[in-house]
């Protein structure tokens, strides 16, 4: 590609019209009708245009309810999911939250958008490099490590909140771990096709309280306590 058709390409995408702000105005009615109710995770989702963190080829599709394939065979989740975990994890602000799959970094946003402290973990090192770009242009700061985030980090825990953005095929003890008591833990567990949403709340050192939602289909969360 030359430099004059990337630099051509990168401003499209950097570009905020009128038609991204009202498809995302029409996306966020449509999140309404499927049940998500949070107001503030309804604004931060409603003000960080997501067609930054897409390829161009979807460029045009990145106000539909869909996942989009991106670096490293991975996936921006569906916004409808983004919203979902979002809205379990009853963010406060200053909460300090650890995210499992920074993926493209759009989910890290819509976080660091509601006041959190970030710590945000990723196994890819394309994925890492883009996303920790990312965070720095949008103005915000976020711990972003690369590693196996099934491990948790354990150097900044215990956390508020921990979001797991990549299905697990049991729920790993170390993040169970790294949460305070009282924190909220929200992880799709599975097999490789679907997996359930679980809402866990930390109630002593070693108890927890544990609600199974709706179905989802995640890309497979790799590493030591995973698959
Ligand atoms: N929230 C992301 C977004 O908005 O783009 C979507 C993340 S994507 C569905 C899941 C991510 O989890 C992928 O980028 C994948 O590489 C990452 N992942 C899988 N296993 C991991 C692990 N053990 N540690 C850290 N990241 C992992």
């Amino acid at each position: 590609m030359s430099l004059r058709l990337a630099s051509l390409i990168c401003k499209t995408i950097m570009e905020d019209t009128f038609k991204d702000r009202g498809a995302r105005k029409r996306l966020i009615e449509e999140l309404k009708t499927k049940g998500i109710v949070d107001e503030r995770v309804l604004s931060a989702m409603l003000k960080i245009p997501r067609h930054y963190f897409i390829q161009p080829e979807f460029r045009t599709h990145a106000y539909q309810d869909k996942a989009f394939k991106i670096d490293a065979g991975q996936t921006i989740s569906q916004p409808y999911t983004v919203a979902y975990q979002t809205q379990l994890l009853q963010i406060e602000k200053g909460d300090k939250v650890l995210e499992v799959g920074t993926g493209s970094a759009y989910q890290s946003i819509i976080l660091l958008e509601l006041g959190v402290e970030l710590y945000t973990i990723e196994r890819q090192s394309a994925l890492f490099n883009k996303a920790h770009a990312r965070i720095a242009k949008f103005g915000y700061k976020a711990t972003c490590i690369l590693g196996d985030g099934s491990k948790g980090y354990e150097s900044a825990a215990p956390y508020d909140k921990i979001i797991v953005t990549a299905g697990a095929p049991v729920l790993p003890e170390a993040l169970i771990k790294q949460l305070k008591i009282g924190g909220i833990l929200i992880i799709p567990i599975g097999d490789n096709q679907t997996q359930k949403m679980h809402s866990i709340v930390k109630t002593s050192a070693t108890t927890f309280e544990e609600i199974t939602l709706e179905n989802f289909r995640f890309v497979p969360l790799i590493g030591e306590q995973a698959w």
